[in-house]
């Protein structure tokens, strides 16, 4: 069989660590059975996706060692590689499955479709659309179409039997058919799902082996009964385990540092980063922990790959960055690599601006601007607790201030300013004597600095939102009633309420 792998990101938002890892096993499975690994760009989610986002998923592939033998940007026999500009295909395939009754409109409206989910679930069902158009007759159809109602197009599932694959890390798996919604394929604008891409692309593309994350593996059955709808053999799917924090929870964002640009900007080296993500999940002969890309290549095997969670040791990574550095960077370059990194002269010409007038002598400097360069900052409660605010205070203005630079999506000056000011309203906190020490302490471990606003957009996003992760952290966390509180008063924008240590001016 002629072996062919993908990794299918979608470009909504920074490359994560977790589409790093999928790419890596990908290409090494691929290159080990002498196959082609490719680069798909699912960019269906026409308000999420962004091509600048794509650009950094290529950017930070590239980065990592990574490379592709087709992809939007490097051509290939089965282009284009980006799911927006085929959507030919997928209509073409799911009209297919329309005149040959697999396939049915479905003219629900959205209220019909909420009332249905109430309904199902005050009876202990899942919420589920409940089929009521599967079956209509053609001069029902017409009539729905001539009052120009728009439709949707779904898939008929087998109303009994199982759906079974043969997953190649965890084996058997069964689900009844009961258990699987008659999915829509097409949506009322015809743009396909994200179901009827994969697969028409899978098959098109001529995949022979899905290798992805857990977290898609409740998608696989859909995607097997469209196979079998279509026709079509299905590929090889394998489940990798899914990336855990130490905390033994699924790696996520609002959590942990995801982004992999986090990993390049606070100094690990690429190649130590990819060895540490090849050992997510898998393990070589004799356990060994040092590896180059070429040796995992080369003795690769699916059957090693473990099946539950693998975890994210910060710390593992560390001391392999740290063999890497030692034994692979010599130290007559470590100083070239060092300043490649932080002390470039494109970043020196950010920053130089912003010391200008505030050192008195060349020896100040690291003092003033230590903050750009560590990776761990020392914070002390002290430092967050301004005019006496509780730490717990504290750390829910800082997740506000996350939800604000996401939702303005402006992470920078401008934006921090913005978010700044609306904090301090939404909170009912002095802007200056609450606010602003708030960030000076989450962004630079200290009270005085450069200006705030400049320095965060030099430290850039990814350190700023790891940053502010940490403080949360330190500030002892925000459990899951409490997030969901304060959730409902953001929506609101009005917090008002959670704050009652200090007096509000
Ligand atoms: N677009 C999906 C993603 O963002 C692809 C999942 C798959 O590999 O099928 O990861």
């Amino acid at each position: 069989m002629k072996v062919r792998t993908r990794i299918a990101p979608s470009p909504t938002g920074h490359p994560h660590i977790g589409t790093l890892y999928m790419a890596l096993f990908n290409l090494i499975f691929a290159r080990h059975h002498g196959g082609q690994f490719l680069l798909r760009i699912e960019d269906t989610d026409q308000t999420r996706s962004r091509r600048e986002y794509e650009t950094s998923i290529f950017e930070s592939l590239k980065w990592l060692g990574i490379s592709w033998d087709e992809g939007p940007d490097v051509g290939g026999p089965c282009g284009s590689y980006r799911q927006s500009e085929r959507t030919e295909f997928y209509q073409k395939a799911c009209f297919d499955l329309l005149r040959a009754g697999k396939a049915y409109k479905c003219f629900t409206t959205p209220e019909e479709l909420n009332e249905m989910r109430i309904i199902s679930q005050k009876m202990g069902g899942r919420g589920g659309y409940d089929r009521r158009h599967r079956n209509l007759s053609e001069e029902e159809i017409k009539a729905f179409e001539e009052s120009g109602r728009p439709y949707v197009i779904r898939l008929k599932v087998p109303l009994s039997g199982e759906v079974v694959f043969h997953d190649a890390i965890k084996g058997r798996i069964a689900t009844p058919c009961s258990d699987v919604d008659d999915q829509v394929l097409l949506k009322s604008d015809l743009f396909p799902t994200y179901h009827l891409a994969n697969v028409v692309d899978d098959h098109l593309m001529e995949i022979s082996h899905v290798i992805r994350g857990d977290e898609w593996i409740s998608s696989t059955p859909k995607h097997i009964l469209l196979y079998e709808a279509f026709g079509w053999t299905p590929p090889v799917f394998a489940h990798m385990p899914l990336l855990l924090g130490i905390d033994g929870k699924k790696l996520s964002k609002r959590r942990n540092p995801t982004s992999a640009y986090y990993y390049r900007d606070s100094g690990y080296l690429p190649e130590a980063l990819r060895n540490f993500l090849t050992l997510m999940g898998y393990s070589m002969t004799g356990d060994k922990e040092i590896y180059t890309l070429d040796e995992i290549i080369e003795s690769f095997d699916i059957k090693r790959v473990g099946v539950s969670g693998a975890v994210f040791d910060v710390k593992k990574l560390d001391w392999i960055n740290q063999q890497y550095l030692i034994n692979s960077v010599k130290v007559e370059d470590l100083w070239s690599r060092i300043r490649e990194w932080g002390f470039n002269d494109e970043f020196m010409a950010k920053l130089m601006p912003l010391v200008h007038t505030r050192i008195k002598t060349f020896g100040d400097f690291i003092d003033l601007c230590d903050f750009f360069f560590i990776n761990h900052l020392k914070y002390t409660e002290a430092l967050f607790s301004p005019r006496g605010l509780k730490a717990e205070e504290a750390s829910q203005i800082l997740q506000g201030l996350i939800w604000s630079l996401d939702e303005s999506e402006q992470w920078n000056k401008t934006g921090l300013e913005a978010s700044a000011k609306s904090l301090s309203e939404v909170f009912g906190v002095h802007f200056k004597h609450v606010i602003i020490p708030l960030l000076f302490a989450t962004f630079m471990g200290k009270h005085q600095g450069p200006p705030l606003f400049d320095s965060f957009e030099i430290l850039g996003e990814h350190k700023a939102r790891a940053r502010i992760l940490k403080a949360i952290e330190f500030l002892g966390g925000i459990s899951n009633k409490k997030m969901e509180k304060l959730q409902e008063t953001w929506a609101k924008k009005n917090c008002n309420s959670l704050i009652t240590s200090i007096i509000k001016t």
